[in-house]
Formats: C-alpha cells, structure tokens, sequence
C-alpha cells in the first residue's frame, strides 16, 4: 500500500535510529505516523493521557472493547478509565500485537542466558523521566509491527515479523497524549529479524 501523502502542517518529522527512545506530547486533534523503513522492525509504545498521566494505556480493556487481541485499523487505544486516547485511522500491516509486553534486561537473561543489552524497558525508563514518570508508570504495551501468533491451543508465538518495508500506522489523538516509543533493541528472538533498524515517526496538525 503507498503511504497517503501528509495532508497538513508537519510538526515533527524524525528519523528514531535503531535501538533508540522517542517520545513527545501529541496535541488533541494532531496525528502521528510511525513507519517501519526497512520492514520487520517492532515498536514497542506506552501511551498516557499527557494532562493526567495515572490515566494511561489499558491493554486488556483495548482488546476487550475492540473485541480481538489484535490492533489494526479503527482500533481505539483505551485509558483505564475508558478516555480514547488514539484511534488507528490507517494501517498498512495488518496486525500489531499487545500481549507480548516489553523486553527488559532481566527477561533477556532469563530466556537467552545473555547479559546486560540494549532494552524496551530501559528505554522506556529513560523516556519516562523525562516526564517526572518512572517504574511505577510501565504497563503492558503495544507492540506495533510486532507479530505476536495465538494458536486454537492458547500457544503464543514471538514473531516471526511480517511488515515490510515502509509499512506504517497513522494515530489520531483524541485527547493530549504523552507518547513513549521503544524502537526495540531485541536481537534474540525474530521480532525484529535479529535486526534491529530505523523508524520515522512523523507528527502533524491535520488541515
Ligand atoms: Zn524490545
């Protein structure tokens, strides 16, 4: 799918190399594009009402509301108090996962046997200070990109991906949203391909 031309004024436009944080606060009414540049890239995101951040993303009432474990286009992403805080408006994958969670340094140990690595939970942190947030703040996320397979059985898989290159999400906010990005920094399981790889994250007030 060719991704529809940007139909308003840009407010930001950036490159997120692989492996590293984003956030910002994205205004009532503007929209926020993430694409996936060279495919099979996971994006982990934590979403919190940015005027009352206890307000924050609930992935069990999302689902519940949205009546499947997958996110796509015309999901509404839900606060626990029921506030939407964006609407996927467009989506060119198909499926993006929020059962999967985040990784973290200690999981990497626990399931690969690996030391310290670059981690979702560890960038996520650092984004969260920025804004006077911190563990206590963590949910379970959205992991766009992310394939994330549930068998008849109840078996969970990890990936392998399935967006390709240049394949992106556009998020309308409905309210003042804080939004936190993770561009996953896993190289032990194939939701990232074992390759980690740039995003660009566009934000723009719609004409
Ligand atoms: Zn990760």
């Amino acid at each position: 799918m060719a991704m529809p031309p940007i139909d308003g004024t840009i407010i930001e436009d950036t490159v997120v190399p692989a492996r590293a944080p984003w956030s910002r606060v994205v205004r009532k009414g503007e929209m926020l594009r993430i694409i996936d540049l060279e495919g099979k890239q996971a994006v982990d995101f934590l979403c919190y009402n940015a005027d009352d951040p206890e307000d924050r993303y609930n992935a069990a009432d999302t689902m519940k509301l949205g009546g499947t474990i997958f996110l796509g286009k015309g999901t509404v992403l839900y606060t626990d108090r029921q506030s939407k805080l964006f609407t996927i408006v467009e989506d060119s994958c198909g499926k993006h996962d929020t059962i999967g969670g985040c990784c973290s340094a200690e999981i990497n140990t626990l399931r690969y046997g690996v030391p310290w690595q670059p981690n979702c939970r560890d960038n996520f942190l650092g984004e969260l200070r920025k804004f006077g947030l911190g563990k206590k703040d963590i949910v379970a996320n959205v992991n766009f990109f992310m394939f994330v397979p549930v068998g008849e059985n109840g078996a969970m898989g990890m990936g392998p991906s399935i967006s390709k290159p240049g394949d992106h999400v556009d998020l309308r906010a409905e309210i003042n949203v804080l939004a936190i990005i993770s561009n996953c920094p896993q190289i032990n399981n194939p939701v990232n391909d074992f390759n980690p790889t740039p995003i660009r994250v566009v934000v723009w007030q719609p004409r």
